[in-house]
């Protein structure tokens, strides 16, 4: 590939801090650059308490075990979104309920949302957790949502693993669920090679979150242990290329918004290709530029076309529902997250990514 879908971006900072950090000798798993790296996270977000780990994967298991979701649970989740939001429901044996997208956003639709937890009731057992998941920068519909999770008594998890630093309604995302978590993985806003964060205003949680991570050792003079716990925890070391990368983080969403806005402006004459529409309420980011197609042939045909000439692009992710490892699982909804998955496409979207080499993949896509 010439042309990656959304390669790290190094600040040059990182070095300073991995050297310093290897100069003192704070490589074991614990040390200062942790605590400020969570420090920082909690400052920018708004949020008491945050718990860095090595993955968005492994925030999102803590999330579904702080909660005390285990086997046979229901948990609501949108169906558009990477498999790493489900997974830890299956981790627990708990039961996934799929839910479509709203056409807005892209993200979780409320009148599915809705209808499924009527069902679960029906059933005689009420969801343990909705997750919503902002993707590609772009926050859910959280006023509906809340107030449907508010309504019923059943408490949120924000997968922001995508949308570090985007808002709605003037509030950050993170902001909206009883836990929620960022990912810091090579192809997110900004990373830590690998990692993640989980974060939360209850304290109970993290200091629990933080148990499990860190293989459940009783507070006992010797090792002991009454629980499963993991090894979660993000690396001392790695929380350097973290404290380096939330300077840049501003930048980096200002700069992913003008590459949304210059393929907008390069493809603005083609009326096959759609851009997501501009919701007024909401602040996000663009982590990827996604466009439309009117048919699925065009989606396919563009993104054959640009690996040809040796350019990333993916498919938007393919709904959960369609996917052998759930597709029995319960889904309500039309085909809306279906559509989108057919017919869109995630552009490169490189934070180092030049104005000319937009024009070249929008020439490229647009070549008859
Ligand atoms: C990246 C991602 C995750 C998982 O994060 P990792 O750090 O890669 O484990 C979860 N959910 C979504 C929507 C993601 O894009």
């Amino acid at each position: 590939m010439e042309i990656y879908l959304s390669p790290p971006h190094l600040t040059g900072e990182e070095l300073t801090l991995l050297a310093q950090t290897l100069q003192k000798g704070w490589i074991a798993p614990a040390g200062d650059n942790l605590t400020l790296f969570e420090e920082k996270i909690k400052q920018y977000i708004g949020k008491k308490y945050a718990l860095a780990v090595n993955s968005g994967t492994s925030a999102m298991h803590l999330a579904v075990k702080a909660l005390g979701i285990s086997k046979n649970d229901f948990v609501l989740c949108q169906s558009l979104t990477f498999v790493a939001s489900l997974n830890p429901i299956l981790y627990e044996q708990a039961i996934p309920v799929l839910i479509d997208s709203e056409p807005e956003t892209w993200n979780l639709s409320p009148k599915y949302l809705e209808q499924a937890i009527e069902y679960c009731l029906k059933a005689g057992k009420k969801p343990k957790a909705i997750v919503v998941v902002h993707l590609y920068g772009r926050p859910a519909m959280m006023k509906e949502i809340t107030e449907i999770a508010t309504f019923f008594g059943i408490p949120i998890i924000e997968d922001a693993a995508e949308s570090l630093g985007a808002g709605y309604r003037e509030k950050k995302v993170g902001n909206f669920g009883e836990l929620a978590f960022f990912s810091f993985n090579g192809n997110k806003i900004i990373t830590t090679s690998a990692g993640g964060m989980l974060v939360s205003n209850e304290e109970k949680y993290i200091s629990k979150a933080q148990f499990w991570a860190t293989q459940a050792k009783d507070p006992a003079p010797h090792y002991q242990h009454s629980e499963v716990g993991y090894n979660y925890r993000m690396s001392n070391v790695l929380a350097a290329l973290g404290l380096a990368q939330m300077d840049v983080l501003e930048q980096r969403i200002a700069q992913k918004r003008h590459i949304f806005e210059q393929y907008q402006k390069a493809l603005a004459h083609i009326p096959y290709i759609h851009f997501p529409q501009a919701i007024p309420y909401i602040q996000e980011t663009h982590w990827l530029t996604r466009i439309l197609f009117d048919t699925p042939a065009q989606a396919q045909k563009a993104l054959q076309t640009l690996h040809a000439h040796r350019i990333e692009a993916r498919p938007l992710w393919k709904p959960m529902h369609l996917q052998p490892l759930y597709q029995n699982c319960m889904y309500f909804g039309e085909s809306i997250a279906q559509h989108l998955f057919e017919r869109g496409l995630c552009l490169p979207s490189g934070t180092q990514l030049t104005n000319q080499q937009i024009n070249q993949i929008c020439e490229i896509i647009t070549k008859r």
